[in-house]
């Protein structure tokens, strides 16, 4: 017997359509690339992306097809969000800081249609736009105004203007109806090892994940609530923050370029920001900021952080000096991303503030939705007792099945995504990255977790960042090399940084030797490239050696 409900697909164009007849009037605000702050609300955003819907109809474009950005966040980037998904198209956001020759292989592999961007991208424009199979049509998202001038403009063809597109159309415009598992967006895996892989979501995926992200236990944010996603719009949709605003009324404050620790600061404070989210390395710069002005931060509660490993003592840092409370999240582009968040459990609230902190650190319990595993080499299930750790396996409705194309064949086993990453997980079900797969230093045979030693070495007064590679070891084939970034204008020594070790771990998991760096490489998406760090040290010799 069949429920008797209304069977209506879920689909992203009703997440607009909502916030434009429950919060017309909720603004969303964005600094924008031609310098000024730009204020819309969501009545005239809904009324834009039906102008994007039918520019894009306009253009030839059909249901199915790739409709790329190259683009920071702000308003323009989330009417495409909207007018591309809600039409039956595919919004394929690309990430502008990769090499022109990644995003070309990228916009074919996709079969890009038309690519969409913001005009602080016109140098990467010019070096693609010859190169590229499928692109017929490269919209600037500005006015004509700020159109490049026409001996630049000659030398890319199909050259258009997204303010010019918009005005011909009139925003009398139905949103189609479709089955939900259509697909709505399409973001690439990094490609740390290999090609970049395309990450194709549904409707359905997108919608239940909005949901599960709204959640109190969650990114918890509310129609009271001002957010601003430091996270890209070109890093998987920036956490799902651009659908969860509309979703529950929330004022969307949306940074543009301007992501140093001043601009961010301006536009927390100057926008009543609430809730924020992003990766470790930008709050980095923001806590700099703040603590070198001796600032406060006003009206922001919560900031949500993951992307990469967040250490302890930021979030230590932002409770005790700044009164905002963190939430330490997990996932990946293939679930999303969110998978985990580092939310208290009822026996939590009387517990010391360094036990709270031990909560706060892990990357989080799983959220309505997901499920998940850890699992030993054979793939047999390993105990949660906060001690085995394992590759960290899940599944649910938002987690990838197959890679766009299908390739890298099946990438499933047993019905479970292999994340790639090894975790612990405690009887409450708290489960704690200790690496990825890829970067276990594998000690004597027993594994010695990275982010753990990265983690305390970021504790230290002087260590602005640290990574924790393996380098070859004669006798254990691989040991600890630490490699830190000091903070500008202190002095630390090698000796100083091991002491700080002593006592906090395992001694046998104390890193052989410290190396000192102007700087550590960070990737597309802010995060540390321990792939370069092992081939600039690859020969390095250990004093233990
Ligand atoms: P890529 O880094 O390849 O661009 P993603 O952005 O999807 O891909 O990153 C996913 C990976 O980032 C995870 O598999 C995990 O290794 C790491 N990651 C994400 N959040 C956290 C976190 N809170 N702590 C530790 N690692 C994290």
């Amino acid at each position: 017997m069949y429920g008797q409900m209304m069977q209506m697909p879920l689909l992203i164009s009703s997440l607009i359509v909502h916030a434009e007849r429950h919060h017309p009037e909720r603004e969303v605000v964005s600094r924008r690339v031609e310098g000024d702050i730009h204020r819309t609300t969501y009545k005239q955003l809904a009324q834009r992306a039906r102008q994007v819907a039918q520019a894009l109809a306009a253009l030839d474009v059909k249901p199915g097809d790739r409709v790329a950005t190259l683009a920071w966040n702000g308003y323009r980037h989330m009417e495409l969000y909207f007018g591309v998904s809600g039409s039956g198209a595919v919004l394929h956001t690309l990430n502008p800081r990769l090499h022109p020759d990644q995003v070309v292989y990228i916009a074919d592999h996709a079969e890009d249609q038309v690519l969409c961007f913001d005009m602080s991208f016109w140098p990467l424009i010019q070096a693609v736009a010859g190169r590229t199979r499928t692109i017929r049509h490269w919209v600037a998202m500005t006015d004509r105004a700020h159109m490049p001038p026409p001996d630049q403009a000659a030398k890319v063809p199909g050259l258009l203007c997204y303010e010019d597109l918009l005005a011909l159309q009139n925003g009398r415009y139905e949103w189609p109806s479709f089955d939900e598992n259509t697909a709505s967006s399409l973001c690439y895996t990094s490609g740390t090892t290999g090609n970049p892989k395309g990450v194709l979501y549904s409707h359905r995926s997108t919608m239940l994940h909005t949901f599960a992200a709204a959640l109190p236990d969650c990114l918890g944010v509310g129609a009271t609530d001002a957010v601003l996603p430091v996270v890209p719009m070109f890093h998987v949709n920036a956490w799902g923050l651009i659908y969860l605003a509309p979703m529950v009324g929330a004022k969307l404050v949306l940074p543009g370029a301007g992501l140093d620790g001043k601009s961010l600061y301006e536009l927390l404070e100057g926008e009543g920001v609430t809730v924020s989210a992003g990766v470790p390395t930008v709050w980095q710069g923001l806590l700099a900021y703040v603590d070198a002005g001796g600032l406060k931060f006003s009206t922001m509660r919560k900031s949500a952080i993951g992307g990469s490993a967040c250490p302890p003592a930021m979030i230590k840092k932002f409770l005790d000096q700044y009164d905002v409370h963190v939430i330490h999240a997990w996932g990946m582009t293939e679930m999303s991303p969110i998978g985990t968040a580092a939310a208290f459990k009822a026996q939590h609230i009387e517990q010391s503030p360094e036990q709270r902190l031990a909560v706060m650190a892990t990357q989080g319990r799983a959220v309505y939705g997901v499920d998940m595993k850890i699992v030993d080499p054979n793939g047999a299930d390993l105990p949660w007792d906060g001690q085995a750790s394992g590759d960290l396996h899940v599944r649910g409705p938002w987690i990838i099945e197959r890679y766009f194309k299908g390739e890298g064949g099946d990438p499933l086993q047993n019905g479970w995504f292999p994340t790639g990453d090894v975790a612990r997980i405690t009887p409450e079900g708290y489960m704690a990255i200790t690496d990825r797969s890829k970067d276990v230093i594998k000690s004597g045979g027993e594994w010695i977790g990275s982010i753990d030693l990265e983690n305390i070495a970021m504790a230290h007064p002087a260590v602005a960042m640290a990574a924790c590679i393996a380098a070859k070891h004669p006798k254990w084939d691989e040991r600890p090399l630490l490699v830190v970034m000091k903070k500008p204008g202190v002095e630390v020594t090698r000796e100083d940084i091991l002491a700080f070790f002593e006592g906090k771990i395992a001694k046998w998991w104390t890193p052989d030797d410290v190396v000192f760096v102007d700087s550590i490489p960070l990737g597309a998406t802010g995060k540390m490239q321990k792939i370069k760090l092992r081939e600039q040290f690859k020969a390095y010799k250990l004093p233990t050696a």
